[in-house]
């Protein structure tokens, strides 16, 4: 009965990210995915990106049908710079009798260690790391940055690794390439082309007519 996190800036939410929650929650048997959009991520300066409560409203909308998803909006109401360290702290406290399972791309996990805190996050939580197009040859071993790698056991296949100290799991899951990314749908909508198929029906329009992606 565990509990998947699945952090982003959802900058919008797209059948990328859901697909890929469906698929990892099916394979490693989740009871449900929270879907955590940060309030400003560390790396991208808030202009760049449409408002928190806009980013969370889309993915409350494009998740309502899914008993098994849910969002959490901790990191928006927390306010500032989100990290993910002190999302899975509150989280984990929540949850007390087991650890979250971290939900994360290849692409985002190959820079965790430019993240706040990483050897704290790789204790506080699971790993679920997905595969994800174009750069997504290759196992754990290879993609877990080189400071952080002694912290980890990996199985001799690389595909699987253990915390040494405190025995959290990390797993590979290879999940169906969708090349679909946030910034793409931003792109698409600032030169005027259709989103259609890119991201749920339910959402398409609020996109769309919210105007933080207008044309320049
Ligand atoms: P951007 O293009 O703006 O960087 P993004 O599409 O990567 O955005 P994020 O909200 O930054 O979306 O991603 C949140 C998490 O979802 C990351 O761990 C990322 O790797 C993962 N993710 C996003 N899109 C996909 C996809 N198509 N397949 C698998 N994982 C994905």
């Amino acid at each position: 009965m565990s509990v998947g996190v699945f952090g982003g800036t959802f900058d919008p939410i797209h059948w990328g990210h859901l697909r890929a929650a469906e698929e990892v929650a099916e394979q490693l048997e989740l009871e449900s995915v929270l879907f955590v959009p940060s309030a400003s991520p560390p790396h991208k300066t808030s202009s760049d990106i449409a408002p928190a409560e806009l980013r969370l409203a889309w993915v409350r909308d494009a998740i309502a049908d899914n008993p098994h998803f849910a969002v959490d909006p901790l990191e928006v109401e927390r306010g500032g710079h989100s990290y993910s360290y002190e999302t899975l702290q509150e989280i984990g406290a929540r949850l007390a009798s087991e650890l979250p399972v971290f939900v994360i791309g290849c692409d985002a996990f190959c820079e965790i260690d430019e993240w706040r805190e990483p050897e704290t996050l790789l204790r506080l939580a699971h790993f679920a790391v997905m595969t994800r197009p174009p750069a997504d040859r290759g196992t754990l071993r290879d993609w877990l940055p080189r400071p952080l790698a002694g912290a980890i056991e990996f199985a001799p296949d690389g595909r699987s690794g253990r915390h040494r100290e405190v025995g959290t799991k990390l797993d590979l899951v290879e999940i169906s390439a969708l090349d679909v990314s946030s910034s793409d749908v931003r792109r698409r909508l600032r030169e005027g082309r259709s989103l259609r198929y890119l991201l749920p029906e339910a959402i398409r329009s609020k996109v769309e007519q919210s105007g933080v992606y207008a044309p320049a």
